[in-house]
Order: structure tokens, then C-alpha cells, then sequence
């Protein structure tokens, strides 16, 4: 006798159960209200990494955060992030260091200050963006091929060489590491940028640009306190 469908298919392994959890599946994907949950684990914990971020001068005041997310409401870019305000301060403050370090939240900040300026724990949640931003570039996982990190990293590399940037230079590194076929689109803006002597072609440089780098070392590796 020929099995029915539904038979041919239970002796491939899919059972009944499978149907109704892919069934499941896709109604949730069609669902507006798709709810996420998002379980943090003990392990994934770099435990004294929200202390070392408060050790900080500027960044004291995170300790008082009451999560009223008063920061995320102010935000004007909080709707293009993937952890709003509030929630980087929460995941900083309980040491999920590479989870912050790898959201682009930090990076999308604009600096613009309204969240520090409304917080009632008088936090300075921008500074804090900052600080996360330069652990994110010293620990190497910022996210890859996101322009603003890569045009952090490059800008600093430049002026610590040449003690000065080359925007051409700069542009070229900046499209060739993130999205190369994007200056495709921009080259009659470049074109027009050189033309009116906005793009220099030289490197430029300044005089001495020895002692830009040994500045820089310096607040790098600041001496240890004297003996
Ligand atoms: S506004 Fe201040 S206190 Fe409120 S969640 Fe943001 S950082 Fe915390
Ligand atoms: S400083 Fe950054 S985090 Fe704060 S409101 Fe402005 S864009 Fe948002």
C-alpha cells in the first residue's frame, strides 16, 4: 500500500512534533510583536571590568545609575541602536565587557550630550560612551568594516605619524577597510574636493612630528607614581 504524505515524511525523522514547532517558528517570524529573549549567562561575565570603567575620572557616577532610562528617551539616535543608552550602562556597570565592546551603540553615539545633561544621577553617560570607545579600539573587537571605529583608529594612526591628517589618504583607508565599492559612487566628489584644493595630494606633515608621537605614548603609558 502507498504511505500518505504525512507517513513518508515521519520516516525521514521529521515528526509531528518537528511540524508543529516549525509551524511555531514561522508564525513568529510573521508576528509584529516578535519578543526576543535574550538570557545572559554568568560566563559570559569579565568580572571588574565595570569597576575598571568607574576607576575612571568622569565615569565615578555610573555606580548610581537607578535605570530609569531617562538617557534612552533623550537619545535622538537610540532607535538606530542595538543597546539603548540605558542598557549599556547596565551591562557595563555588571561586567559584560565584550557584549558592550562589540555593540555599535557606542559607536553611533553623536556625542551631543542631552543624555548627560537630563540624567538625574548627574552621570556623564558621554564620557562613559568615550571611555568604552577606546577599550573597544585598544581590545581589537570593535565591530569590522564599521565605518566610525575604522575612521577613529586611522585618524589617531595618522596624526601619531604625521602629526597631522591627509583627508585623501584618510578617505582612501577609510573605503578601502570598510566598503571599497562605496568610493565607486563618490568619485566625482572626490574629484571635485581635489579640484578646489580640498584634497591635498602630498602627505602632509608638520615639523617635529616626532614629539606628537612621544605626547601621545605619554598618555597612553603615563609614567607609574615615583619611588
Ligand atoms: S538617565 Fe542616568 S540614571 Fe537614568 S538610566 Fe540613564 S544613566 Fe541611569
Ligand atoms: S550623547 Fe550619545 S548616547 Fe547621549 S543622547 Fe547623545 S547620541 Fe545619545
Amino acid at each position: 500500500m502507498k504511505p500518505s504524505s504525512a507517513a513518508s515524511l515521519d520516516t525521514v525523522g521529521q515528526t509531528a512534533q518537528d511540524r508543529s514547532d516549525a509551524r511555531d517558528a514561522r508564525d513568529h517570524r510573521r508576528s509584529p510583536l516578535r519578543i526576543e529573549r535574550t538570557i545572559k549567562y554568568e560566563s559570559d561575565r569579565r568580572v571588574g571590568f565595570g569597576r575598571e570603567v568607574m576607576s575612571v575620572p568622569g565615569c565615578e557616577q555610573l555606580e548610581n545609575c537607578i535605570q530609569c532610562g531617562t538617557c534612552s528617551g533623550v537619545c535622538p539616535l537610540s532607535i538606530y541602536m542595538d543597546h539603548s543608552p540605558r542598557q549599556v550602562m547596565a551591562l557595563t556597570r555588571a561586567d559584560f565587557r565584550d557584549e558592550v565592546l562589540r555593540s555599535h551603540t557606542i559607536w553611533l553615539c553623536a556625542s551631543c550630550y542631552s543624555c548627560t545633561v537630563e540624567c538625574p544621577q548627574q552621570i556623564r553617560i558621554t564620557d562613559i560612551m568615550y571611555e568604552l570607545k577606546q577599550r573597544a579600539i585598544s581590545a581589537g573587537i570593535y565591530p569590522r568594516r564599521f565605518p566610525i571605529p575604522v575612521l577613529a583608529h586611522e585618524f589617531t594612526r595618522m596624526v601619531r605619524k604625521h602629526g597631522r591628517i591627509t583627508e585623501l589618504v584618510l578617505v582612501i583607508r577609510l573605503f578601502l577597510k570598510t566598503d571599497w565599492l562605496a568610493a565607486l559612487g563618490n568619485w566625482r566628489l572626490g574629484l571635485d574636493l581635489m579640484r578646489t584644493g580640498r584634497f591635498s595630494l602630498l602627505t602632509e606633515r608638520i615639523k617635529h612630528h616626532g614629539d606628537i608621537a612621544k605626547m601621545l605614548d605619554a598618555v597612553d603609558h603615563p609614567p607609574g607614581p615615583a619611588p
